[in-house]
């Protein structure tokens, strides 16, 4: 049984706790790994190496810390086929889907590369008689980053690049139900040139995150997860004294409007609403189709794209969707799916009873449409995280934007509509974060941030674009006045005591 250990100071380690959990293959239910958990003596130390490496580190300069970047980016690339098979076989998801994940961290670690231009500071020359103000970047010292098990390549690049990049050592903690990939970034990162210690990954559930949250010399926490547990790391976090950002869950909507090219959303509503099986923070869960014509042929045109949908293991290459992550997952979907049937939703495909030979043990779920589904309903209530798509049936736009802002989520939403006022409109008057127009899922590139609003983000500043380098660094500001020097003194004749 190969064993996934922590990386601390530069190498694999079991760890001392002596405590294992089992990492599953989604598509047989079979244990292929088992993962070693961090007890408070392995994080120690990961912090020890840490804050042994960081000053080191932080006085190199940023350029050469950036071209550690481009060596980085080049051995992820090098790897992109082994990456995707090994994070496709923890994950489920198609090894397609596997390398769109790992090129949108990658995409981050490119754009710090650029970080230098970013920690610049300001400078007022003359901001009083004889003073100038002028401010720095410097890096908080030890970040930490605790990542969601849905991208566990994507995630956990938009933390450490920034914050390694703008000078701190960092400790992942990756999700614990497919940690092998992000090991597999720190080795590549060793081998890319950056000293031992700047990136150290450590597994575990809460006890582990606890002490992350705990320990005095991590002065910055990042999170991405569900929104309970976001909400959480917030609190305690924040009540120690600690900068924290903290993303979670998601409900996103995409509304049709009557003149929008059916076929296009048809099309994107298959995509964002049933790609990687529907466990994405950016997924489509809920379709709005705006009046009763719009909704029927949506739902005409959904049904028989759904019926042919190819589920299937990622070892399959013509498979476009996966199973869920666990078997605790697949069965709370089912569960929700039954109890939509019973709040009265109309069930148009049901995937609950889907099962593949030879597969019939893995967590499968099949793509499942809802119609006339309301806001009083678990279905729509709940963040399935699952292969579900929901239709809600507004009279009018109006009613459709009163939904989505209703909505106590605000990650993403989209708009599909050939009518530029009504897109421009639903941009700025809906109450989300991440905003698409014909464009369902529309998650911001690296060079831009990406951060939800209300339950789908706790704290200030987003993941990736310039508030990245903000949240992974702190301003310091210096006034300065120099007494008149050798300019206005300069003297000529022996020097003698005065
Ligand atoms: P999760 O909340 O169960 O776990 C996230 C992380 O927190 C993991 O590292 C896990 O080990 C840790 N954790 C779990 N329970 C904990 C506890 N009680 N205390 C402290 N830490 C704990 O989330 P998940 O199931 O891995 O990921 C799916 C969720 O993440 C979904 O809700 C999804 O919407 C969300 N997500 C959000 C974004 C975003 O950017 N907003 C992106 C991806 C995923």
């Amino acid at each position: 049984m190969r064993t996934i250990g922590h990386f601390i100071d530069g190498s694999e380690t079991q760890g001392q706790s002596g405590e294992f959990q089992d990492v599953f293959n989604p598509a047989t239910g079979e244990v292929q790994a088992r993962v070693a958990l961090a007890g408070a003596a392995d994080l120690e130390a990961a912090v020890a190496s840490a804050a042994a490496a960081q000053p080191q580190w932080a006085a190199t300069n940023p350029q050469r810390r950036a071209r550690v970047f481009f060596n980085f980016v080049a051995l992820i690339n090098q790897h992109m086929d082994e990456l995707a098979v090994l994070l496709s076989a923890e994950h489920g998801k198609t090894v397609d889907d596997s390398k769109g994940d790992i090129l949108r961290g990658l995409e981050v670690a490119e754009f710090v590369a650029g970080a230098p231009h970013l920690l610049k500071g300001e400078f007022t020359e003359g901001a009083g008689p004889g003073i100038d103000m002028y401010s720095m970047r410097q890096p908080v010292g030890i970040g930490a980053g605790i990542t969601p098990f849905n991208f566990p390549a994507m995630i956990p690049l938009w933390m450490l690049s920034p914050a390694i990049a703008a000078g701190n050592a960092f400790i992942l903690k990756p999700s614990e139900r497919d940690p092998s990939v992000p090991v597999r970034l720190a080795q590549l990162a060793l081998e890319a040139g950056l000293p031992k210690g700047i990136l150290n990954v450590v597994h575990g559930g809460k006890p582990v995150v606890d002490a992350i949250i705990a320990h005095e010399q991590i002065g910055a926490i990042s999170f991405v997860g569900s929104t309970p547990i976001a909400r959480q790391v917030y609190a305690a976090a924040a009540q120690n004294g600690k900068r924290v950002q903290a993303f979670g869950g998601a409900k996103n909507h995409m509304v049709i409007m009557p003149d929008a090219d059916l076929d296009k959303a048809v099309d994107a509503l298959m995509g964002a609403g049933y790609g990687s099986a529907g466990e994405r923070c950016m997924a489509v869960s809920v379709a709005v189709p705006v009046g009763e014509e719009t909704a029927d042929r949506i739902v005409a045109a959904l049904k028989p794209r759904l019926e042919a949908l190819k589920v299937g293991p990622a070892t399959d290459a013509a498979s476009e969707m996966g199973p869920v992550i666990t078997r605790a997952s697949q069965e709370r979907i089912k569960t929700l799916i039954s109890r939509g049937v019973e709040q009265g939703a109309d069930l148009v495909v049901d995937g609950r009873g889907f099962s593949l030979q030879g597969y019939e043990n893995g967590y499968f779920v099949g793509p499942t449409l809802f119609d006339r589904v309301t806001p009083e309903m678990d279905i729509y209530k709940e963040e399935i995280f699952g292969p579900v798509l929901s239709v809600v049936r507004p009279a009018s736009y109006e009613d459709a934007l009163q939904l989505v802002n209703d909505n106590p989520f605000g990650n993403g939403t989209a708009i599909f509509t050939r009518d530029g006022d009504a897109a421009r409109n639903f941009a700025s008057r809906v109450s989300i974060g991440m905003v698409g127009v014909n464009v369902p899922i529309p998650t911001p590139l690296a060079y831009h941030g990406f951060g939800g609003w209300k339950a789908s983000a706790f704290g200030d500043l987003n993941q990736h674009g310039t508030d990245s380098i903000r949240f992974w660094t702190r301003t310091k500001t210096v006034t300065s006045r120099w007494p008149s020097g050798i300019k206005d003194g300069a003297e000529f004749q022996m020097p003698t005591m005065k």
